[in-house]
């Protein structure tokens, strides 16, 4: 399977790349990115076969369906790191929480949020293209804070690949800091900045960019790579969970093979409901994907009117900070799909050249053929959060927008998985708050008293964040990021 670029091909770049050169360099003309030439088609047969199937049988039928040029035994190895998730049987549960919703907890592995779904097997794929290759690659991360923890888990310790990661000091959860700056490997580097997320990610943009600081790797033998939500070597994985909910319906008995249900997607860079579109047309299926987002809805704008408009809007930091994105990567890749690569360029400049664009009412229609949105707000989701809690549900902020999805953009009375994105772990303040109504806790002391309303206690790897050694304490000025990279490297 080849993979193609989603502006169109500029005659500089090649006309089509393979998987491995599609995740090495996410990048290509006109800055678009790539997508598969077409795609596999699975069909209701697949399904039926992999009803037994575990979670790893059935990713790596789904890659297999891909012929991603990686060799078996390195997806294999990759794959196996869902063993080391709470259940190595059942790597994501899927609950009922209602009558006909389900949740899908995607929150099970090393970091606690669903991050770990692609990052886990991505990282061990990267570091073995990059030795078999005799290349080093550097990865730079920005994080607001489920990215930055993943993204070190996945690459600690692995051979010709190191891993910078900003972070903005005092901007993320106690938890998600913990998580970074406890991490102890020669091949990582965790920086805070003076500044808040937007300042780290414009610092690493920068970076991306530079000529000059390309050429200082270049001199130290290394090369740039990027491991963000647009790398299909991201994507790909986060197709397997999508199938695996339904077949968990089936099994459940809660659905038959072949009947139709919403998948419903808290939001941001829109990498979760990719997957979920493109295992609806690889034939899972899918009733429509409900998009849930919360006060940064750029995503329901669109979908319920068919503009993008960054006009006059800015990021409101919200209680579900990772999904506090208004430039939505991957919706691209469903321009792409539905409009074709000239009409998806079109649009696309023009969104970089004047911040919004709008869609015809027919490529609205067809839109809207495949996904519905609603947003939830910061009040709204503590509502979803205590209502869900008083029927035996503990669930994160993020999760609590797809409530609102669920109950706001159903025309028909079908069964619907609700992603879980992250566990109660990593946002505790603001549940504690939804729960007993104390306010700016720390999150050690939000951790107590939720373990205790919920007569459940702490994780021990969550608890033992807050007394393992500081291993990376560097703050400074954005300015000297390039400097302290160079010297890390
Ligand atoms: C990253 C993240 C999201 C958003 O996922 P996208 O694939 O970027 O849409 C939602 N919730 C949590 C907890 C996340 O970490």
């Amino acid at each position: 399977m080849n993979f193609i670029e989603t502006r169109g091909n500029d005659g500089r770049h090649p006309a089509q790349v393979s998987f491995s050169e599609a995740i090495l360099s996410p990048m290509s003309s006109y800055g678009g990115i790539y997508v598969p030439e077409s795609l596999p088609q699975l069909g209701i047969k697949f399904l039926e076969r992999h009803l037994a199937s575990d979670y790893k049988q059935l990713a790596r039928a789904v890659l297999d369906a891909y012929q991603v040029d990686i060799e078996p035994a390195v997806i294999d190895q990759a794959l196996a790191l869902y063993d080391g998730f709470d259940d190595p049987q059942n790597p994501v549960p899927v609950v009922k929480v209602e009558d006909d919703l389900y949740v899908s907890e995607l929150y099970h592995g090393p970091t606690r949020a669903f991050k770990d779904m692609a990052l886990q097997p991505f990282g061990l794929v990267l570091s073995d293209l990059a030795q078999k290759r005799g290349e080093n690659y550097l990865i730079l991360a920005a994080t607001s804070g489920d990215t930055g923890p993943a993204t070190l888990e996945t690459f600690k310790n692995r051979p010709n690949v190191k891993v910078a990661c900003l972070y903005p000091d005092g901007g993320t959860s106690d938890v998600q800091r913990l998580q970074m700056v406890t991490e102890d490997a020669p091949n990582l580097k965790v920086i805070g900045i003076h500044g808040d997320f937007d300042d780290a990610q414009s610092a690493l943009k920068q970076l991306l960019a530079s000529d000059d600081f390309r050429a200082r790797l270049k001199e130290r033998n290394t090369l740039l790579s990027a491991a963000n939500s647009v790398n299909f070597g991201r994507i790909i994985f986060q197709q397997v969970y999508h199938i695996h909910s339904y077949l968990e319906l089936v099994r459940q008995q809660a659905i038959g093979l072949g009947d139709k249900v919403y998948l419903d997607v808290p939001s941001g860079n829109f990498g979760n409901a990719l997957g979920g579109y493109y295992a609806m047309k690889m034939g899972l299926p899918v009733e429509k994907i409900l998009i849930a987002s919360n006060r940064n809805n750029v995503l329901t704008e669109l979908i319920n009117t068919g503009r993008y408009d960054l006009r006059g809007r800015s990021v409101v930091p919200t209680s579900s900070p990772a999904m506090d994105i208004l430039k939505s990567s991957n919706i691209e890749r469903i321009l792409f799909d539905l409009f074709g690569a000239q009409r998806t360029r079109e649009l696309m400049s023009q969104l970089d050249s004047e911040r919004h664009y709008e869609l015809t009412s027919s490529e609205l229609a067809d839109l809207q053929r495949h996904f519905s949105a609603a947003f939830c707000d910061d009040e709204e989701g503590k509502t979803y959060i205590r209502s869900a809690f008083a029927k035996g549900y503990l669930m994160d902020p993020h999760t609590a927008t797809c409530f609102k999805a669920y109950e706001e953009c159903r025309d028909k009375p079908l069964p619907t998985i609700a992603y879980s994105t992250a566990e109660w772990t990593k946002f505790s303040p603001t549940i504690a708050n939804a729960l007993t109504g104390e306010v700016d806790s720390h999150d050690i002391d939000a951790l107590r008293s939720i373990a205790e309303a919920a007569k459940t206690t702490i994780p021990q790897p969550i608890q033992a964040l807050f007394s393992k050694p500081i291993a990376q304490p560097t703050v400074i000025d954005k300015e000297d990021i390039e400097q302290e990279v160079l010297s890390f490297i």
